[in-house]
């Protein structure tokens, strides 16, 4: 084996400057992302963002036209899928329908001429992780979805890959199961330590399960960060309009931190890139919207004025669409104890603080998915 070395283990996958082109489409373009080892990294964005390809890349079913790819810290290119550290589980679980599903999960070592002795190990230890032993000798065709899905992870996992990849692997399951899923797939992760590449659409998915987020918007990583970080400090309205809710604003910025609105002037306390003059977004979260009857004592910054059009009740929050005129909707959620007492027709005052308004550059780019 190699000498051990005292540099810090090389991370899991390393993306540099990697482009795939189909046609006139950059389906990636100028990639570069580093999967840290050990870690669960979701790649979220829109429909046709390049999610699919980054993964179809690192295993080795798509070549780049430009770039490099690194597992375990070494190139990938030319290593043929079968001979990488990675494995891959797909929405569309893909297991032989004629095997059990022993022999499903023994599959891959069968090619891999591990001999027959230590294969009824690691299968009956892979189907123990997602606790399907009992199901050793069914058919798939007599599992159901999850458990599919399960066996799927488990042979994806019988060789112990360095790396994971998944590709919306809980797409097909119902909401509830999806959900209890999420809740395993995490464990299991940490449990392993095997780091895993997670693509979603589903924002919610990825908030809940990711140590980190890779949001990607047009074949690039737009921001990478923990959720809490994407959720309260997004680097561009795109991020800020995709994760979580958010109202928009157009304005014209000012002097420190003012911006000149359609709805009148705000103030922003956060840093922002944008200079005075400049076309601007503006973005407040609908859970940091204050909601009164009566006019808010003090600045008229950050105040609208306008008229409650709908009111649902989602048992811990209420929500509120306040039409503030000019085709101008505020959503507004407030904690249910402390929603205030208004219904549809009732005029309404929304505030918010400096401190909850993000500014961000006007790039004419459509923010929500
Ligand atoms: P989805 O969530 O819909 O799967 P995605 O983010 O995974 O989308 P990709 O599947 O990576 O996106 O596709 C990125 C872009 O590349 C899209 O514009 C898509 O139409 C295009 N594309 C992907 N695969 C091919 C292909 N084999 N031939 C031509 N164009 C392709």
């Amino acid at each position: 084996p190699p000498a051990e070395t005292d540099a810090a283990p090389a991370d899991a996958v390393v993306l540099r400057r990697v482009s795939k082109l189909y046609g006139e489409v950059a389906a990636v373009d100028d990639l570069t992302l580093t999967v840290r080892r050990g870690e669960f990294l979701s790649l979220l964005g829109p429909s046709g963002c390049g999610k699919t390809t980054t993964l179809r890349m690192i295993a080795g079913f798509e070549y780049p036209d430009t770039g490099d790819i690194l597992v375990d810290g070494r190139s990938v290119l030319g290593v043929p899928p079968y001979k990488r550290q990675v494995n891959t589980v797909f929405q569309a679980y893909a297991l032989f329908p004629h095997m059990s599903v022993a022999e499903n999960v023994a599959y891959g070592l069968e090619q891999q001429r591990t001999p027959k002795s230590e294969i009824r190990g690691k299968v009956a230890e892979a189907l123990e992780m997602v606790q399907m032993r009992s199901y050793a000798n069914r058919r798939p065709t007599q599992l159901s979805g999850g458990q599919q899905q399960r066996v799927a992870l488990a042979r994806a996992l019988v060789n112990r890959p360095s790396v994971l990849l998944l590709d919306e692997p809980l797409g097909a399951l119902d909401r509830q199961l999806r959900e209890e899923m999420q809740v395993e797939l995490k464990l299991l992760q940490s449990r392993l330590g095997i780091s895993f590449v997670f693509v979603t659409h589903d924002q919610g998915e990825a908030l809940s399960m990711s140590d980190r987020i890779a949001i990607m918007r047009e074949g690039k990583v737009e921001q990478l960060g923990d959720a809490d970080t994407i959720y309260s400090s997004p680097a561009s309205a795109y991020v800020a309009g995709f994760v979580g809710q958010q109202n928009f604003l157009e304005g014209r910025a000012g002097e420190s931190g003012a911006v000149e609105t359609e709805l009148g002037p705000m103030r922003s306390s956060r840093p922002s890139e944008t200079r005075p003059g400049e076309r601007v977004r503006v973005a407040v979260r609908p859970e940091f919207v204050d909601l009164t009857a009566d006019q808010p004592d003090g600045t008229s910054e950050n105040t609208v004025k306008g008229t409650v059009i709908g009111v649902a009740h989602q048992g811990e929050t209420r929500q509120f669409l306040v039409d503030a005129g000019d085709e101008h909707t505020l959503l507004v959620r407030r904690p249910t104890p402390r929603a205030p007492r208004l219904d549809v027709g009732d005029p309404a005052w929304c505030h918010w603080s400096p401190e909850d308004v993000h500014v961000f550059p006007h790039d004419g780019a459509h923010s929500a998915p």
